[in-house]
């Protein structure tokens, strides 16, 4: 079947214009026969154009779908580039084995959880999913092939780790799994009345539970405000409970005209979910697909945002000014009279990334999303950089459409260091758009 551009999209609703869709075999035998900068595209689950190259080429990397290796001792797993989460998944649970660190989507591939070095609610104990690879084999746009690991290739192996899929296209990947002893999860659901509370309860659980992640009502003002669900969990021990199978996604019917997410049908929502989750006295024990992955339920979710799609925006901030700061940005986004759907909020560790550009630092990680409405919404975008960059934070630059370059340098100071080891055959709408380049 032909690949149509359509197909090509990010999870924020922008598609891929005026790109040629090749195979990573085509491209791999002759990358010098491409005159156009290329850019490995996984499953389109970034929200911005990091993962798009208008005008140039884009290497359907999912086309690489192979599990070439699993040792049931060591956990060792040898994947193409291509495979998602989800059938590792499936996969490694039945014997015991886990992802290190996991997104809150399965649906992504190994090596686009490679490229942005991808974070999970476990990242004050495992860092990210980069610190768990153990090798990958990397092809240049000159032809080259360089296997990379902690100690070979290095400074391909820091680069290529976080780096935005810049640097060549990721062929294969060994990751160390998590041995796990069972596939369920003990979570408790905490509710928190500010953000005080939500503090405490982070630093509580920093040492005590695995995962941690918090859902913040966007819309609670007045003595509500910061209010949310604190959830925690750990891998609960064996069971003779039978392993669970992937549900099935249910797809979501409609492509409305207009964005479903509005203040009404939030102000519902939150109300809703929150009484969903009633405060567990006792850890309950669950299945692990609705801990990690919630939103899979329903596949194509992000058509609730309407033709317009969403622009999601996570900032890490460091702990020192993570209060303030997280304070100031609810703030702004309720006075801009706008509703976040999604407004999560976690403690990031201080285990360092391997990656030379790595999103995350030590400190609290806040992200909103906002169905777009123009003019209105990149204000407010723009005003919530410039709380997190003036508390010392940064933008993730996966979550986004539209930073600045002077919001990118200022989150990433060090880029020009990275760019030496970008491809020069590579581009992504992204990068042209941070470095002008
Ligand atoms: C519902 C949802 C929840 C999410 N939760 C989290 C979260 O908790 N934490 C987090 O960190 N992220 C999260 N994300 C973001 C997502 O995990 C990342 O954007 C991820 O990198 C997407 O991978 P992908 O396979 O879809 O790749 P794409 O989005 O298609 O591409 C991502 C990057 O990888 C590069 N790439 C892909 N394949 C290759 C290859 N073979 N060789 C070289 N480069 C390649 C691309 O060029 C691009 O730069 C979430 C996204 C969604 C939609």
């Amino acid at each position: 079947m032909r690949d149509e551009l359509k197909d090509y999209r990010s999870w924020g609703g922008l598609t891929a214009r005026d790109s040629e869709i090749v195979g990573p075999e085509v491209w791999s035998a002759a990358p010098e026969a491409f005159r156009k900068p290329a850019l490995a595209y996984g499953n389109g689950r970034s929200y911005g154009d990091s993962c798009l190259n208008d005008g140039g080429v884009l290497i359907a990397a999912r086309q690489l779908g192979q599990i070439l290796a699993f040792d049931r001792e060591s956990g060792l797993i040898t994947c193409e580039a291509g495979v998602l989460l989800d059938t590792i998944l499936n996969h490694v649970v039945p014997h015991g084995w886990f992802l290190p660190v996991t997104p809150g989507t399965a649906f992504v591939t190994i090596a686009g959880a490679l490229a942005n070095d991808v974070h999970g609610k476990n990242h004050h104990r495992q860092g990210t999913f980069g610190r768990h690879v153990r090798a990958f084999e990397l092809v240049r746009s000159d032809g080259s092939r360089l296997t990379c690991g902690p100690d070979m290739n290095c400074p391909f192996f820091t680069a290529t780790i976080g780096g935005f899929g810049l640097t060549g296209l990721i062929t294969q990947v060994t990751l160390q799994l998590l041995r796990v002893p069972s596939a369920e999860m003990r979570q408790e659901a905490i509710h928190f009345e500010g953000l005080d509370r939500f503090f405490e309860i982070a630093a509580e659980s920093d040492a005590t539970h695995d995962y941690t992640v918090a859902w913040v009502d966007s819309l609670a003002d007045g003595p509500r405000f910061g209010r949310g669900v604190f959830f925690r969990a750990n891998h609960a021990s064996a069971s003779d409970l039978p392993q669970e199978r992937a549900p099935h996604p249910l797809p979501f019917p409609i492509k409305p005209p207009f964005p479903l997410i509005n203040r009404l049908t939030l102000r519902g929502f939150n109300m809703l979910y929150r009484a969903a989750q009633p405060s567990t006295p006792e850890p309950r024990r669950i299945p692990y697909r609705p801990f990690f992955y919630p939103l899979d339920r329903v596949s194509n979710w992000n058509r609730a945002y309407g033709p317009k799609g969403l622009r999601q925006f996570q900032c890490a901030v460091p702990m020192a000014q993570a209060r303030e700061a997280v304070e100031a940005m609810l703030r702004r986004t309720l006075a801009a009279g706008e509703a976040s759907f999604l407004t999560v909020l976690k403690i990031f560790g201080e285990v360092p990334s391997p990656g030379m550009m790595s999103f995350p630092i030590a400190g609290a990680t806040l992200t909103l999303d906002f169905p777009h409405r123009g003019e209105r919404t990149l204000r407010l975008l723009d005003e919530l950089d410039r709380i997190a960059l003036s508390a010392g934070g940064r933008v993730n630059p996966y979550k986004d459409a539209r930073m600045s370059p002077a919001t990118f340098e200022a989150s990433f100071p060090h880029w020009r260091e990275f760019a030496g080891h970008v491809d020069p055959g590579f581009s992504s709408g992204f990068w042209r758009r941070v470095t002008g380049g």
